[in-house]
C-alpha cells in the first residue's frame, strides 16, 4: 500500500494539524484557500496530503533512480508524474527506431545492471522494459496523471507545499506537503519550437519530433527536417526514402572510433587530457573517417564537440548511418530557412522548394521555472541548476535536483546516490527526534 495513502485523512478530523495550523500558519492557509476559491471553476476537490518521505516530481529514469536509492536505505517516497506511465519521454515522445545513443554501460541506473543479453545500444523497447522491471524491483508505484503546477517552501511550516492538478480540463487539485522535494522533471520536459517567418501559416503538416513515430506515415511526401541533433539526423535516416531534406548539421562524429564507442573513447581520453585536446583528436579521427563534411553542406562550428556540449548543452551527433545517406544524395542538406509561404520554403541561399511536411527536430527544454518557486538552485533562464556538475544536486531547505547535469543517465546515477545518502542522514536523525509534523497524519482541505 502507498505510504502516504495509509496516513491520509480529513483535516477536520485531525486535531494535531488543526491546532498546528490555527496557531502557526493561519495566514498561509487562508491565502492558499482564497487562491483556491478563485480557481474553484477548475478544482472539483481540494485535498492536502502530508507525505512523510520525500516528494519526487517526475517518473522518468531520474525520478525512479532516486526512489530506488531511497528505498534501498529504507526511505519511502512519493513519485508524482504528469503522464500515465513511467519514462513518458521514452514511451510516448520518441520514434520507433530509437536506440540508446550512448553505450549501455553509461546508461544503467544505480543498483540494477541491464540484462546481460542486451546489446551495446539497447533499443527503446528494451530500455523501457528495463525501467519497468527497475520500478517493479524497488516497489516504485508513481502517482500518475498529476502535474505539479506549483512547489513552494513554507517557511512557517518548514515544509514544501507541492500543488498538483490532475490531467484533464476539470483536473482535481491536490496539495502534497513534505520536508523534502526532489526535482526530476528532466532537461527535456517541454518541446522547443523555433521562430521561423511564416511557419504558423505553412499549408502542409508541421510536427515536432516528439510526435514523430515512423517514416512509414510519410511515404512519397516531401519532408523537411529542421534541426541537426541526434533526433533530426535519425529522423532523416528514417525518412530518406521519402525525399527528406535535412537542415544544417552542426557536429557529426562516427558512433564508433578505433574499435570502441566514441563516447567511451572521449571519457577515457578526458581522464588524461584537457577538453580542447580531446576535441582535436576526435575531429582528426572524424575527418579521417568521414572526409571533409563541409563539402556536403555540413559546416562544423568553430569550437569542438565536447566543449560545445559543456558550454551550450548541444549533444554532438553520433552517426548511425545518416552520413552515408547524405553522401549518396538520398538525404539532401539545405542551409537555414529564410521564410515560409504556403507550402514553399525559401532558404538562405535563395533556393525555393515545396514541402508537404515539416518535422521540427529542435529539441526540448526544462519546465522547472514554471512551477518551482525557488530561484536559488535553478536558473530562471534555462531551468537548469545554477551550479555546474557535480555541484548542482542540492539546494536549501531539503530541495534537490536530479538529471540536470547535461551528462545524461550517467549524471543521473551520480545525483541519485548523493541525494539518497543526504536524505537518509536527515531521515535517521529525525527518526530519533520526531517533531510535530511527523506526529500529525495528513489532512484534507474541504475534500
Ligand atoms: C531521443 C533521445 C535519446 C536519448 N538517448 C540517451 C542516451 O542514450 N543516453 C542518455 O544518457 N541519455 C539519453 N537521452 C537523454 C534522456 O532524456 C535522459 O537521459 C533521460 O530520459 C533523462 O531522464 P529524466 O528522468 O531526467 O527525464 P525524463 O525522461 O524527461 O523524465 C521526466 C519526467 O518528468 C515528468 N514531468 C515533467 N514535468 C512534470 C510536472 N510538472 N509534473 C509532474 N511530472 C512532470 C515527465 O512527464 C517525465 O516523465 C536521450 C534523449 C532523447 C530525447
Amino acid at each position: 500500500m502507498d505510504p502516504w495513502s495509509e496516513i491520509e485523512g480529513k483535516r477536520a478530523h485531525d486535531p494535531i494539524f488543526q491546532n498546528y495550523f490555527s496557531q502557526n500558519c493561519r495566514q498561509s492557509v487562508d491565502g492558499f484557500c482564497k487562491k483556491r476559491s478563485a480557481d474553484a471553476a477548475v478544482a472539483r476537490a481540494e485535498r492536502c496530503i502530508r507525505v512523510l518521505g520525500p516528494i519526487i516530481v517526475g517518473a522518468g529514469p531520474s525520478g525512479l533512480a532516486v526512489a530506488a536509492c531511497l528505498k534501498e536505505k529504507g526511505v519511502d517516497s512519493l513519485v508524482l508524474e504528469r503522464s500515465n506511465c513511467i519514462a513518458s519521454l521514452w514511451q510516448l515522445k520518441t520514434y520507433d527506431r530509437l536506440s540508446l545513443h550512448l553505450p549501455r554501460q553509461f546508461c544503467e541506473l544505480p543498483l540494477m545492471p541491464f540484462p546481460a543479453y542486451y546489446p551495446i545500444y539497447p533499443s527503446k523497447q528494451q530500455f523501457v522494459a528495463y525501467l519497468e522491471s527497475y520500478a517493479a524491483r524497488f516497489g516504485i508505484c508513481p502517482t500518475y496523471n498529476r502535474t505539479v503546477v506549483c512547489a513552494e517552501y513554507d517557511e512557517q511550516l518548514q515544509l514544501w507545499r507541492v500543488r498538483t492538478r490532475a490531467t484533464g480540463i476539470m483536473g482535481e487539485e491536490v496539495e502534497y506537503v513534505s520536508r523534502w522535494l526532489v526535482v526530476a522533471t528532466g532537461e527535456n520536459a517541454e518541446v522547443v519550437l523555433p521562430e521561423i517567418d511564416g511557419l504558423d501559416d505553412f499549408k502542409g503538416t508541421v510536427m515536432h519530433t516528439s510526435s514523430y513515430k515512423s517514416g512509414g506515415a510519410f511515404a512519397g511526401k516531401r519532408v523537411l527536417v529542421v534541426g541537426s541533433g541526434n533526433s533530426g539526423m535519425e529522423v532523416c535516416l528514417d525518412l530518406c526514402n521519402h525525399n527528406a531534406n535535412p537542415h544544417i548539421v552542426v557536429h557529426i562524429l562516427p558512433r564508433e572510433m578505433l574499435g570502441q564507442s566514441t563516447f567511451g573513447l572521449s571519457m577515457w581520453l578526458l581522464k588524461w587530457l584537457p577538453v580542447h585536446v580531446v576535441d582535436r583528436i576526435l575531429l582528426l579521427i572524424a575527418r579521417t573517417m568521414l572526409g571533409d563534411t563541409a563539402q556536403l553542406g555540413l559546416k562544423r562550428p568553430t569550437i569542438g564537440p565536447l566543449e560545445l556540449k559543456s558550454l551550450s548543452g548541444k549533444t554532438p551527433v553520433l552517426d548511425v548511418g545518416t552520413f552515408a545517406k547524405i553522401k549518396s544524395g538520398d538525404i539532401k542538406v539545405r542551409p537555414a530557412i529564410k521564410q515560409i509561404s504556403g507550402r514553399q520554403v525559401e532558404f538562405m541561399d535563395t533556393r525555393l522548394e515545396e514541402f508537404d511536411v515539416i518535422v521540427l527536430a529542435t529539441g526540448y527544454k526544462s519546465n522547472v521555472p514554471f512551477w518551482l518557486k525557488d530561484r536559488e538552485l535553478f536558473s530562471e533562464k534555462d531551468g537548469l541548476p545554477r551550479k555546474a556538475f557535480p555541484n548542482g544536486w542540492k539546494g536549501e531547505n531539503g530541495l534537490y535536483s536530479v538529471g540536470f547535469t547535461r551528462r545524461g543517465l550517467m549524471g543521473t546515477s551520480v545525483d541519485a546516490r548523493r541525494i539518497a545518502h543526504d536524505i537518509e542522514q536527515q531521515w535517521k536523525a529525525r527518526g530519533k527526534h520526531p517533531d510535530v509534523h511527523e506526529r500529525g497524519p495528513s489532512y484534507a482541505l474541504g475534500g
